[in-house]
């Protein structure tokens, strides 16, 4: 989306300008805590400092009469998939049944099959879910596209009539081996089939999430739903398979979601007392994980700044020093204080080979979220966040469309703001401009 490194350094140096004055508000925080420690004088914040200091308030933050998994007794993971369903049909019209699985469909036996049935289109994508950890398998949460959307054309009908592989008992099953399909005003379409990896650890019967978990369960289904709901005609653009910057945008938004009180009380009850759950722990939670996101954006930034120094021309210089440029980047555009001579800390940092500058897309992702939270979901206030119209409008305007139009014609249209539609530098300039503060967002 960002089309050129001058929007990507445009976007970041906006979001950098809105971000400082929140970094220099919490820096001030930790100095007055390592004050405490220093009968009176006036210490210099290290860099270690943060790590040590962040703890010490968040933990002063802390109700003493809870621990961090109390809300997990209202997230048992039966519950909450019913949630996502719940919201589902609100938003969507669409909602999960469970399917018995034949032998050899699945990897493992943990695997459960949902097939997602729409109010209007019946079945339309299937779904496995594979949530919980077990030796050998990775510990990264993830969405994969086993199939994915497409139409099914004539001719491979026509191919299958005249050659049967005998397997199946029609030419519609044989041309998909077998696999989901669907027949909508005359044409068959390869529905989409998902996997939904997640590693959760839980012994307890029922399964118990953490909250932390509940939004990792979103995230994912939020990279679901634009498979589910991105029908194109061809399965190159269809669903996630779009602009990498673009990919991010709908399981971000979900992360709202999994946050809001209107969503959560379609759901989240005690798995013992029924009772539903109290509002303020959940608000209590989000404000610890809160409390310090000046200063975790004003990382964010710098490493994607620095993801684009990395892939400019810079290293082609002899005299190129990767750890010099992070420094000095840090000293340029960061509150926090710099790291010390000597280290370089960005030798740990894997996503600088694996996204090949686009690291950017989480924060940007981040901004496009939230405004399409606040100008079409109302930032959940009186509903709005299980409203079918502002469904709709998310789901004509930017999720059918996959990749298979210029997002950021999609997301003009759903912000109905023209001028972001062209997506230039000043359309980034924008995007930069809306980021806000933690702190003052809902
Ligand atoms: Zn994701």
């Amino acid at each position: 989306m960002a089309k050129s490194p001058q929007s990507v350094s445009q976007f970041l140096e906006a979001v950098s300008g809105e971000n400082k004055p929140r970094v220099q508000k919490e820096m001030g925080e930790l100095l007055k805590a390592k004050m405490r420690d220093s009968n009176g004088s006036t210490p210099l914040l290290q860099p270690w400092d943060k790590e040590f200091y962040t703890s010490q308030v968040r933990s002063s933050m802390r109700s003493t009469s809870r621990n961090s998994d109390f809300l997990s007794s209202y997230f048992s993971l039966g519950t909450v998939m019913q949630g996502l369903s719940r919201l589902f049909t609100r938003l969507y019209g669409i909602r999960f049944v469970s399917r018995e699985t034949m032998p050899g469909e699945t990897w493992n036996e943990d695997v459960r099959r949902l097939d997602i049935i729409s109010e209007t289109d019946g079945h339309v994508a299937v779904l496995y879910c594979d949530l919980f950890s077990r030796p050998g398998k990775s510990p990264n949460p993830a969405h994969f596209t086993l199939r994915c959307s497409r139409e099914i054309t004539e001719e491979e009908l026509e191919e299958a009539r005249v050659n049967p592989n005998g397997l199946f008992s029609s030419p519609d099953e044989d041309v998909n081996d077998g696999m989901a399909t669907s027949r909508t005003s005359g044409v068959l379409k390869q529905l989409p089939t998902i996997a939904l990896i997640c590693d959760f650890r839980t012994s307890s019967k029922p399964s118990l999430l953490t909250f932390g978990e509940v939004q990792t369960l979103f995230h994912e289904m939020g990279h679901a739903i634009h498979s589910i709901l991105g029908r194109t005609s061809l399965q190159e653009v269809s669903g996630t398979r779009c602009p990498t910057d673009f990919a991010e945008l709908p399981s971000v938004l979900m992360e709202h979601f999994a946050a809001d009180q209107g969503v959560l009380s379609l759901f989240a009850r005690h798995y013992e007392t029924d009772q539903p759950l109290p509002y303020e722990l959940v608000a209590e939670k989000l404000a610890l994980d809160k409390r310090f996101a000046g200063s975790d954006t004003e990382h964010q930034i710098i490493l994607a700044m620095l993801d684009q120094a990395y892939h400019s021309s810079l290293p082609l210089s002899p005299s190129f020093d990767s750890t010099q440029v992070l420094h000095e980047l840090q000293r340029k555009h960061g509150v926090l204080p710099p790291d010390p001579p000597g280290t370089c800390w960005q030798g740990l940092f894997g996503h600088l080979a694996g996204y090949g500058s686009t690291y950017y897309s989480y924060l940007f992702d981040q901004v496009l979220a939230e405004r399409i939270w606040q100008v079409v979901f109302k930032s959940g206030h009186d509903g709005a966040s299980i409203d079918r119209a502002n469904g709709e409008k998310m789901k004509e305007r930017v999720l059918r469309w996959g990749g298979g139009r210029d997002p950021w014609r999609c997301v003009a249209e759903v912000l109905d703001d023209g001028r972001v539609e062209g997506g230039d530098e000043e359309a980034m300039r924008v995007v930069g401009s809306w980021w806000r503060p933690a702190d003052k967002s809902s």
